[in-house]
């Protein structure tokens, strides 16, 4: 039967097999978990995605989210479905059962996650967003916080946010405006506004947990000067219970692009002067808290954005297959020749491939990056720790960037594919396009990822990280050639690697002198040709990784699955990869018209 959402022989392949991440499974805190049990576990997220899920993705985007009188109502046909994911606790899977959730493996919780993205983001996120809270508030609250919150907070009786954004403080957190005041009683008066918040009101929790920057009076300018604060919806009184409403009120909603089902909430602090607020951690530590949340929604972004080029490109390949239209070239003047179905095109089949090339290469990278945290979580040594985790940092906004970007220009062609049709609401394709746009834009747009990773990732540890990185591609190339087949492309891998890394040197160099702007104007190019080589790498492993059990014999039903990945490879390197070449040549050759030109000269005067 066709494959819905996600392909699940490919990610069976990337966690057991190209990934290995079994051996994960030994560490004692997996203990409940063996390979069987995993397996179980995604069977059965694929079952309620599927079959739960995907049924209120265009009924949700259809209605939207309605905002009555401060209240905000998600679309009807969730309610349901919530309680289900609630009750079967499919929203805190990868959450430490110590914080009330089930303790999975990160790999199984980002497998079963796959799933509930690609079937419905806005309605699982709706459940999940909680953890991320919650994980702070066991991180660095105070165990009389951690008791009233968490457990409430990952059992999704209560819903969590992240409060950042203000009108004139987007990308440039610093600065915000709004306010805390010291109250005698140790808790502090909050006044502003926030806009854009994601789950800001709703009406599937009892209560809202909202995590929020402020600037306490008298405290310096800039992001070190904020602090973070806990401010429910409803106040909690000491034994747990519900205590008063809180002065932070929703005063609309967005109409947006995409994810229309999510409700993007404009809220105001302390409009009757009474919004109160529990300092979490310690004052002018707000950021560096803050940045334990944000980089893990950064990751789950990449993983949105890959969930919904997988479920694109499944929709256009099942639909390719069965779509009768023209004849085979081969036919092309003989017009009593049957017509085929467009997968015959030759264009077609490109453009199949090159979605195949994407998803696969960012599904391989999404579980290479799982494999490091969780690596980091369990190794032995202080030295391993450092190396798993500074390679995780290093690689975080090239994942939540790449994959965004990607996801989205995979959705846009998987719309193509689809000819006329998919340009209407009838096919989920279109809806898919619209709502990936989000990724690049939210947790930090995509300059703002390019800006991190020239100024702070390339250069971590005097370049070391960056070298590590490098050395990891070619462990992949000298294993590629033991293959006769894969010589080449293990070749081809190697040397842009040694590219990148001259064109890594050279626009670190270049952000260091005095043309830094010239640099700074060409880091998202930089970022992306990262992206491609990393994708480049990834199939070259996933082609190694088959080339091997096709060697040892594979089953018969498994070789046209590994042939396929070697073909993939050959595609990427062979067509994509050329381009990436081009793309470091231009990074290097330093053009400084971006940041010569003069505003007049943008013309539209
Ligand atoms: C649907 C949705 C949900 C959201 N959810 C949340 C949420 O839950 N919580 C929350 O706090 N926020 C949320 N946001 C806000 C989101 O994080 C911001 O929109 C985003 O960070 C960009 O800020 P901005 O919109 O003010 O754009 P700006 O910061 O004004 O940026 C505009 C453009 O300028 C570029 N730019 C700005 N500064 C620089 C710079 N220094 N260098 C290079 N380029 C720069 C940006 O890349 C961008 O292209 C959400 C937004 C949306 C649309």
């Amino acid at each position: 039967m066709a494959q819905q959402l996600i392909d699940r022989r490919d990610q069976e392949f990337v966690i057991w097999e190209q990934m290995a991440l079994e051996e994960m499974l030994a560490d004692e805190r997996f203990r409940d978990f063996n390979r069987k049990a995993c397996d179980l576990i995604i069977t059965e997220a694929r079952a309620i995605a599927v079959k739960e899920m995907l049924p209120t993705l265009a009924e949700g985007d259809r209605q939207g989210v309605r905002f009555e009188n401060s209240a905000v109502k998600v679309p009807d046909c969730f309610h349901r479905v919530f309680d289900l994911i609630v009750e079967g606790e499919w929203h805190n899977l990868g959450v430490p059962q110590e914080m009330g959730g089930q303790g999975a493996p990160p790999f199984v919780s980002a497998a079963a996650g796959e799933y509930f993205m690609a079937a419905n983001y806005a309605l699982i996120a709706y459940a999940a967003m909680g953890n991320g809270t919650a994980n702070m508030i066991q991180l660095f609250g105070t165990p009389e916080q951690k008791r009233l919150y968490v457990r409430n907070l990952t059992s999704s009786k209560w819903g969590g946010t992240m409060l950042l954004t203000e009108p004139e403080a987007g990308s440039d957190v610093g600065a915000l405006t709004t306010a805390a005041v010291r109250n005698p009683d140790g808790t502090y008066l909050l006044t502003g506004s926030k806009i854009f918040i994601t789950n800001g009101e709703h009406d599937l929790a009892e209560n809202i947990i909202h995590p929020v920057l402020a600037r306490i009076e008298g405290d310096p300018p800039g992001t070190r000067g904020i602090s973070l604060f806990i401010v429910p919806k409803y106040l909690v009184n000491a034994d747990g219970s519900l205590g008063k409403r809180n002065d932070i009120i929703c005063t609309g909603v967005e109409e947006k692009h995409g994810i229309h089902a999510s409700a993007t909430c404009s809220m105001s602090l302390g409009s009757r002067g009474s919004c109160i607020g529990y300092l979490l951690g310690g004052e002018r530590a707000g950021m560096k808290i803050m940045f334990h949340m944000i980089n893990h929604a950064r990751m789950s972004t990449g993983l949105q954005a890959m969930a919904y080029a997988s479920a694109a490109y499944l929709l256009a390949l099942n639909f390719a297959r069965e779509r009768i239209q023209g004849r085979d070239l081969e036919n092309f003047a003989n017009p009593a020749a049957p017509s085929v179905p467009i997968i015959r095109h030759p264009d077609v089949r490109r453009n199949l491939l090159w979605m195949k090339s994407y998803v696969d290469g960012m599904r391989s990278f999404f579980y290479f990056m799982t494999g490091l945290g969780t690596r980091a979580a369990v190794c032995r040594t202080e030295k391993e720790r450092r190396q798993y985790e500074d390679l995780f940092s290093m690689l975080t906004p090239v994942v939540k960037d790449y994959m965004a970007v990607k996801g989205h220009e995979v959705c846009v062609q998987a719309i193509q594919v689809h000819g006329g049709v998919g340009y209407t609401k009838d096919y989920l394709v279109e809806q898919y396009a619209r709502d990936c746009k989000i990724t690049s834009i939210y947790e930090g747009t995509s300059g703002i990822q390019a800006m991190d990773l020239l100024a702070r990732k390339i250069g971590m540890n005097k370049g070391a990280v960056f070298v590590y990185f490098l050395g990891r591609i070619q462990e992949t190339a000298a294993t590629a050639r033991q293959f006769d087949r894969l010589k080449p492309l293990a070749d081809q891998v190697d040397a842009a690697q040694k590219k990148l890394g001259e064109t890594a040197f050279n626009i670190g160099r270049l952000a260091l002198s005095a043309e830094f702007r010239t640099a700074f104007a060409h880091a998202l190019p930089f970022l992306h040709v990262m992206g491609d080589i990393i994708m480049a790498w990834m199939l070259l492993w996933r082609a190694a990784t088959a080339a091997r059990a096709l060697d040892e014999g594979g089953h018969a039903k498994d070789l046209e699955f590994y042939d396929g990945q070697i073909k993939t490879a050959e595609f990427f390197i062979g067509t994509e990869l050329q381009v990436t070449i081009g793309k470091m040549n231009a990074i290097e050759g330093s053009c400084p018209a971006a940041v010569k030109i003069s505003d007049a000269g943008f013309g539209g005067l």
